[in-house]
């Protein structure tokens, strides 16, 4: 590709980090299925070991059709350098871990992932790593919890599954001044809807099994930032952690990734739709999805998303029963979790996603027993419809 960096999204979603004439003139990007790479000489292997050279060692330290997805993802979040890991929690406990030592302290969004809420609780029982949830809503509360060794903010953003929204930019306008790092979880929004790094944040995380995959059918994660970050992630959490991704599944990301731009279109614009009829529906209590005018932080989505997003929620108006009946009447709609498939999934928080959250916790989190969330996929909007009215209706 020539002049990178000059092309549109779209654009470098199917060129960046890739040129053919590199590659025997391949049109798509050869899986690289080898574990290790032979040296012409010692001399030259003792060089790239030094790193004063070049070149490919060993598949755990770097594989050329990851190089090629690294840069692909990096130019999309327009960070300096990226590291692809085999799955998000592999990428988000690279990050947590590789930024904190012993008695630091992490800040976090309320509200965060199942297992990142997992991994926090273990860093904390083992290594005295501490955490606090806030709302980061606010300058005076964000103040307050910020603790002298406090290393590090994490984000959610939207976060799941009431899709309420972090304003990034009043984050990093605090956490500069106090020399702290701000990490968001990207996964709902991909570099398409929300790019991070261009607000100032010094970490952009993906579980890539979500949109950037986009096809339900690998488990991977990305995280990208500057050049300092990756590389000292790289060396700490990744080559000695090892928590890398295969060439084959790294192969999948890159086809997904050519689409990604025309899906979260498609996906935003069906859940969009969606949002608005099932508000109106007499069965539904509530709808939270961010690209809804009526929504709390509409503003800023507004500001700092491109769109909505392909996620929202909704609250059954009736009993856990009543939501458990609408889900089992489903047709087209699979119960499953994940997100960001061709498919729309449905899943219920308080009994799966959320399950391991203590109830009173989950209830001051805003997740009610009547809770359901949904991954609009790329179906017609009106089959989804269809299928959500006629189990609604059934109540
Ligand atoms: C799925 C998910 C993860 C974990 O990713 P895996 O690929 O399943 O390991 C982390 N954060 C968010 C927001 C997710 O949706």
């Amino acid at each position: 590709m020539k002049k990178e960096g000059t092309y549109h999204f779209e654009t470098k979603a199917i060129h960046a980090g890739y040129t053919s004439k590199e590659h025997s003139d391949s049109l798509t990007p050869p899986i690289y299925q080898s574990s290790t790479f032979t040296f012409t000489s010692l001399e030259q292997g003792a060089n790239r070991f030094a790193g004063v050279e070049d070149g490919y060692i060993y598949s755990r330290l770097s594989n050329p059709t990851v190089t090629v997805l690294e840069e692909r993802m990096a130019q999309l979040e327009e960070g300096e350098a990226a590291l692809a890991f085999g799955s998000g929690m592999a990428a988000v406990s690279a990050v947590l871990i590789g930024l904190t030592k012993a008695n630091d302290h992490i800040l976090c969004s309320r509200g965060v992932y199942g297992c990142t809420f997992g991994l926090l609780r273990m860093l904390q029982e083992k290594y005295q790593i501490d955490h606090t949830f806030s709302e980061l809503a606010t300058t005076e509360e964000i103040i307050s919890k910020i603790q002298e060794n406090t290393t590090c903010i994490y984000i959610e953003t939207p976060i799941n599954p009431t899709m309420k929204l972090i304003d990034l930019e009043l984050v990093v306008r605090i956490a500069k001044e106090k020399g702290i790092m701000v990490v968001v979880d990207n996964t709902f929004s991909t570099p398409y809807l929300q790019k991070p790094l261009t607000l100032g944040c010094d970490i952009s995380i993906h579980s890539a099994t979500k949109y950037i995959g986009g096809h339900g059918d690998v488990i991977a994660g990305i995280i990208v930032g500057n050049h300092e970050i990756i590389k000292q992630l790289k060396k700490t959490t990744q080559k000695d952690i090892g928590g890398v991704i295969s060439p084959f599944d790294a192969w999948l990301l890159l086809r997904g990734i050519k689409t990604l731009a025309v899906r979260m279109d498609r996906h935003c614009e069906n859940a969009k739709k969606l949002a608005n009829l099932l508000g109106n529906h007499p069965r539904i209590k509530a709808v939270y999805y961010p690209g809804d005018q009526n929504h709390p932080d509409y503003q800023i989505m507004k500001r700092q998303m491109k769109n909505g997003g392909g996620l929202l929620s909704f609250e059954v108006n009736g009993t856990y029963e009543d939501a458990v009946k609408v889900v089992n009447q489903l047709k087209l709609i699979p119960i499953a979790v994940s997100l960001g498939d061709a498919e729309t999934l449905i899943q219920h928080p308080a009994s799966m996603t959320h399950a391991v959250i203590p109830e009173e916790v989950r209830k001051d989190m805003g997740i009610s027993n009547e809770l359901l969330r949904l991954s609009v996929g790329l179906e017609a909007w009106e089959d989804i419809w269809d299928d959500l009215k006629q189990a609604l209706d059934s109540l």
